[in-house]
């Protein structure tokens, strides 16, 4: 897959903003789902201790293709429980969406993800949901947005972060806070020209960044991450880092690329995809 065509993105946001509605929206948009086709599974669902805490545990991988691009969606937990899993997804992306509900604004919860987004310097654009909501504030919100950002020491490039107003259930978005019309393009728009593609070496040796762990009942254990450098093919043996001074020998037996909401196998991936393999 070429690189400059691959955008690996997080979606930063506090349970209820609208997370899911967005996700379904792009897919949806994007044409990933036929027309007469209804969307069984919402990408990213939240199960109740979830709702509850205001969190989100799981992370889910996702993708949909707008024009000739690959954008992977990876879902980031909102807590500070899971600080270091947070660090390691934001490590698999190259930019962010930061969520925020027009009523409400920025939520403490969403302080911690955040600010390890602006520590690795991740170019964010804003979005502010549900604009089409009777007590949209979105002037306030902005500012809030721009008060925490200053709060948390962003660089001073991404303080010049940019804004799409969006209704994620209505379906449109726009640079306009007045507009109540229309579709995501601006949205779209926005993450292929704002957000950077991956940079990995595509011909230096295999690295991958694995960032979580997947059972499958064939398989086993399957790993997730981004390959950072190189390509990575079946039958190739590799060295996996556990993260104590030890390298276990292994193969790689099948490598899976998310497209939708499903796994589908592949022969090789390269520098700058997400795949899970066995
Ligand atoms: P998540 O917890 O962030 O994944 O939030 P959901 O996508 O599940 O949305 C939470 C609630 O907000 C649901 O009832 C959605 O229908 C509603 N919602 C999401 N987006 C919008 C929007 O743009 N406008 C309005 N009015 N409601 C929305």
């Amino acid at each position: 897959m070429e690189q400059e065509k691959i955008r690996n993105i997080a979606i930063i946001a506090h349970v209820d903003h609208g997370k899911t509605t967005l996700v379904d929206q792009l897919f949806k948009q994007s044409g990933m789902f036929r027309d007469n086709q209804v969307v069984k599974e919402r990408m990213m669902d939240c199960n109740d201790l979830e709702r509850e805490r205001g969190i989100t545990i799981a992370s889910k991988n996702g993708s949909f293709h707008y024009k000739d691009y690959f954008i992977n969606i990876v879902d980031t937990p909102g807590h500070a429980d899971f600080g270091g899993q947070v660090e390691r997804i934001l490590r698999m992306v190259d930019g962010a969406l930061l969520l925020v509900d027009a009523a409400e604004g920025p939520m403490p919860q969403t302080y911690f993800v955040l600010k390890k987004a602006l520590a690795l310097h991740l170019p964010i654009i804003v979005v502010i949901n549900k604009i089409d909501k009777p007590s949209a504030r979105p002037d306030w919100v902005l500012n809030e947005v721009f008060d925490l950002f200053v709060k948390l020491d962003a660089p001073h490039h991404i303080l010049d972060f940019r804004v799409v107003y969006a209704s994620a259930k209505e379906g449109y978005a726009s640079k306009d806070e007045n507009v109540r019309e229309g579709d995501m393009t601006p949205l779209f728009e926005k993450i292929v020209n704002n957000l950077p593609s991956p940079k990995g070496d595509i011909n230096a040796p295999l690295q991958m960044l694995v960032n979580s762990i997947d059972h499958s009942s064939f398989l086993g254990r399957l790993a997730i991450g981004k390959i950072s450098n190189g390509q990575i093919s079946i039958n190739q043996d590799v060295l996996v880092a556990t993260g104590s001074d030890d390298f276990v020998p292994s193969r790689i037996t099948k490598i899976y690329r998310f497209e939708g909401v499903n796994k589908v196998e592949t022969e090789s991936a390269s520098a700058g995809e997400i795949v899970a393999v066995a």
